[in-house]
């Protein structure tokens, strides 16, 4: 097992300014909380924003914080590309709500051996845990100390951003861009990012997220997405003298519960293969509450799993002679092939050209999942999801191959230059 030094960290940083730019990034803790009633829903969001937007301000860059904390900055197209599609580029600022993003104390492993690596409080990471860290010998890797979370999900797209943003309003040698917005957002890991951001007003042709996972990773598909809340109810009569009488409203939820296919569950799927996903079921015997996750990448696959749901619903309360199950289905999101697909703009192809540019060999992602490009795709804004280089996220054993963050960034440049070249 081999062991990360901060020292050589350090070291690395002084040499790499994208290193040192994603260091100082994860110093803020901007945690995200389901629970909170404000808006971002942690203050450390609103800290890294105001330390953001003074940043960018200070390149010459015109940058507004919205009440919500999100970061808007607007880069005019460098001379000859005025005409070029407008594209916006979103990274967010919050991590996960799972685990610590307060004080994280990154440290470095220098050419990874293989072994595994021992994080600083004894806890191993091995391939059984990454198994990607296998394609990623010889690298040197930033981890974290056990105790926190990374945070390059998704503080290593922020870095790239802030690096882009560098790079097109450099005096010396300025990267050519058509008119470009970069959107630093909030809260994304509670699902609220798109919610928080105006999206016509960006006036935006295309658009990337900088957050996702694995070197030559390009989401372009995700799951269609919808939840259904399921309330049944029963009849709570004394024990004593509930024969014939007492309808017991668990037992109307097991027998909805068994109606669904085993076989079409999260955890007896993989690929392009759908779901039902019942996660959550409280109550007791006068009611009960069950949510279940319904997921397919095909549309209509997806409303004929609305509709199982619907029949099965009938088939339970015709069992118990009345309507003791009531289901509502809310629709969550979109898989975002479809808007990439119908675009008059070719973002898909314009990020194979630029990976391809950068060297990096491009792996379509099926995502099962959503990112915010499926939220951004549906409101008219055809959005892919371009790798960080981050593994493991949410958890202290996420970390971050410093070869493949450097393609991250690399892959951004590339596609802005080749989108300046469109007419
Ligand atoms: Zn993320």
């Amino acid at each position: 097992m081999q062991q990360a030094k901060i020292g050589a960290l350090n070291i690395l940083a002084q040499k790499e300014e994208l290193v040192s730019d994603f260091l100082e990034l994860i110093s803020f803790d901007t945690k995200a909380d389901g629970n909170a009633t404000c808006v971002p829903s942690s203050p450390g969001q609103l800290r890294l924003a105001a330390f953001l937007h003074q940043k960018l301000v200070s390149l010459g860059i015109e940058t507004k914080i919205t009440k919500e904390g999100v970061v808007i900055a607007k880069i005019k197209a460098s001379e000859g590309c005025e005409k070029a599609p407008h594209l916006a580029l979103f990274a967010h600022l919050d991590t996960a709500g799972d685990f610590s993003g307060e004080n994280v104390k990154a440290a470095l492993v220098t050419s990874y051996e293989g072994q595994g690596i021992e994080l600083k409080n004894g806890l191993k990471t091995t391939h059984e845990i990454i198994p990607e860290l296998a394609h990623h010998l010889g690298e040197d890797i930033i981890v974290t100390d056990g105790t926190t979370l990374l945070g390059a999900d998704d503080k290593a797209g922020v870095a790239v951003l802030l690096s882009l943003a560098k790079a097109c309003m450099s005096l010396d040698k300025p990267l050519e861009h058509g008119p470009l917005t970069l959107v630093f957002s909030v809260d994304e890991e509670i699902g609220l990012s798109v919610t928080h951001i105006d999206v016509p007003s960006l006036n935006a042709d295309v658009g990337v997220t900088i957050d996702g996972s694995e070197l030559g990773e390009l989401d372009t598909q995700t799951f269609n997405a919808a939840l259904a809340t399921l309330t049944f109810e029963g009849l709570s009569v004394h024990t004593c003298c509930a024969k014939g009488k007492l309808v017991n409203a668990l037992k109307v939820a097991r027998d909805f519960l068994l109606e669904l296919p085993q076989e079409e569950a999260p955890e007896t799927t993989e690929g392009l293969e759908g779901f039902y996903h019942p996660y959550e079921l409280q109550g007791g015997t006068a009611e009960a509450t069950l949510k279940v996750l319904i997921r397919d990448f095909d549309e209509d696959n997806f409303k004929k799993r609305q509709d199982f749901i619907l029949e099965k619903v009938s088939l339970v309360n015709q069992k118990w002679g009345r309507e003791v199950c009531k289901a509502k289905i809310d629709f969550q999101y979109h898989n975002m092939k479809k808007y990439l697909d119908e675009s008059k703009f070719e973002i898909v192809k314009w990020c194979e050209m630029a990976y391809e540019k950068a060297g990096v060999k491009v792996f379509k992602a099926n995502v099962r999942g959503g990112t915010d490009g499926s939220n951004l795709s549906a409101l008219g804004l055809p959005t892919p999801n371009i790798f960080t280089g981050a593994l493991a996220c949410h958890g202290p054993y996420e970390c971050l191959p410093v070869k493949s963050f450097l393609k991250s960034r690399d892959c951004v440049f590339s596609l802005v230059k080749i989108i300046s070249k469109v007419a």
